[in-house]
């Protein structure tokens, strides 16, 4: 048996996005969770369109998610590979050469979908003699290059959809090999897949058909047909496929925008699935959570909104040494305490700054009843202050003032943090400390 191998074969014609996250999540966590190998490849074999830094930008994306590849090739490395499968094709007839111009083939089309049919290459092509072929090529013409399909029935046992069927009698025989020798992704990726024992295909459903085409492919080349998983894909609320101008969040963005990987990598693996979306703390219990057979056949809605809310339930419930690191750098004091005083009110670990600003910094001067203020600020008990202060002040403040509930404990909060929410005002008044916490409250003061 060989060991389950899956590949992530993105182009490098722009940065990852969160929908093309998922297929390389999706073959990460199968590999993970079958001990398997994943391979990064690069489908780089459009030159114009390719480039170095985008496949260096998706190296990082995925290595920011915790997907870091046993295996990186480039497509644009392996040409040898391919001219020798094409010899293979052509040797067994399987790939026979075209010479109708796209002008041409496109009036062809055309008369067919007037008379009703289907428009699919007629394979004219495969009634020319060598004679009309020497002088078609004699008059400057260059073959383009087609597989010629079974025409019957292709079936196939997909992991996520079942037993699917692509009928080859309504598909045109695929070209390989472009005029200017170039060629096609349908082809490179099987002789890929087959040079690299690729054992599993998972990919976006919008490869089906290319799946019933690249079988027969396999079956041309003498390789194993690996086992397919066709994943469904993101769409907007509208319906409209996920595109980086239809506002898809790039993993570029949502890293500088401080979000954790982990809900990122969350949400693109739960979305569309039978699972509840929620964050999962490392691609580990990820892998052990996904099963390629709960990924729904339905295309499932993604909401940019929803990546701050899972990013705020993942935030929620880090503990203090995921976080120490980032802390520090943020110059966010008061240890573990802290943390666990304010985490709840977090959307982003970055977050944690302001209310360290909060609780340490000076703030905007609030204006609260005068009374009540003076003599909250000379209710403030001595120091060492812990938990029990805020409770026992705050009571005392009642007993003094008469206010109880809000009109107690939000007045207090709004001169103590200059806010009408926040953290839990017993953990945090700590770390606002006896001196700072007696100066907003009479800062606060205002004729009432
Ligand atoms: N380059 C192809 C794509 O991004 C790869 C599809 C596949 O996984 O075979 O759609």
């Amino acid at each position: 048996m060989s060991i389950p191998t899956v590949r992530f074969a993105p182009s490098p014609t722009g940065y990852l996005h969160i929908g093309n996250l998922r297929p390389a999540l999706f073959n990460w966590l199968y590999a993970k969770a079958h001990g398997g190998r994943f391979i990064l490849r690069y489908d780089d074999t459009d030159r114009e369109r390719s480039t170095a830094e985008f496949a260096d930008a998706i190296a990082a994306d995925l290595a920011w998610i915790g997907i870091v590849p046993d295996l990186v090739i480039a497509q644009s490395d392996r040409l040898p590979s391919y001219d020798a499968a094409v010899e293979t094709l052509k040797a067994s007839g399987l790939l026979y050469p075209c010479y109708e111009t796209p002008d041409e083939l496109d009036r062809r089309r055309k008369r067919q979908q007037a008379r009703g049919l289907p428009p699919i290459y007629d394979r004219a092509a495969l009634n020319l003699s060598a004679e009309e072929r020497a002088s078609l090529e004699a008059a400057g013409r260059r073959a383009h290059w087609r597989f010629k399909l079974s025409g019957g029935d292709i079936a196939f046992n997909d992991l996520i959809r079942g037993e699917v069927h692509v009928r080859a009698d309504t598909l045109s025989d695929p070209v390989l090999v472009r005029e200017d020798g170039t060629y096609l992704y349908t082809l490179t990726s099987v002789v890929d897949d087959i040079a690299l024992d690729v054992t599993h295909v998972i990919r976006g459903e919008d490869h089906v058909t290319n799946t019933g085409v690249q079988i027969e492919i396999w079956r041309g080349l003498g390789g194993v047909v690996p086992v397919f998983a066709h994943h469904n894909l993101l769409t907007t609320s509208d319906g409209e496929g996920l595109s980086k101008r239809s506002g898809a969040l790039s993993l570029r963005s949502l890293r500088a925008d401080g979000f954790e990987p982990m809900a990122v990598a969350s949400l693109a693996t739960l979305l569309g699935t039978a699972n509840a979306v929620e964050p999962v703390a490392t691609l580990g219990a990820l892998a052990a959570k996904l099963d390629l057979s709960h990924i729904s056949r339905a295309p499932a809605k993604f909401d940019p909104g929803e990546v701050a809310a899972l990013n705020a339930k993942l935030v929620h419930g880090l503990p203090y040494a995921h976080v120490e690191e980032r802390l520090a750098k943020l110059a966010v004091g008061g240890g573990e305490d802290f943390w666990l005083t304010i985490r709840a009110n977090l959307v982003k670990v970055s977050d944690a700054a302001q209310w360290w600003q909060v609780a340490t910094g000076d703030l905007p001067a609030m204006t609260e009843d005068e009374t009540m203020m003076t003599l909250a600020a000379d209710l403030l008990p001595p120091e060492p202050w812990d938990v029990q202060v805020w409770g026992l002040w705050a009571n005392a403040v009642k007993a003094a003032s008469g206010r109880s509930g809000k009109d107690l404990f939000l007045p207090l909060r709004r001169a103590l943090t200059g806010r009408d929410h926040g953290p839990e005002m017993k953990s945090f008044l700590p770390f606002i400390g006896r001196e700072r916490a007696y100066a907003r409250l009479i800062g606060a003061r205002r004729p009432a």
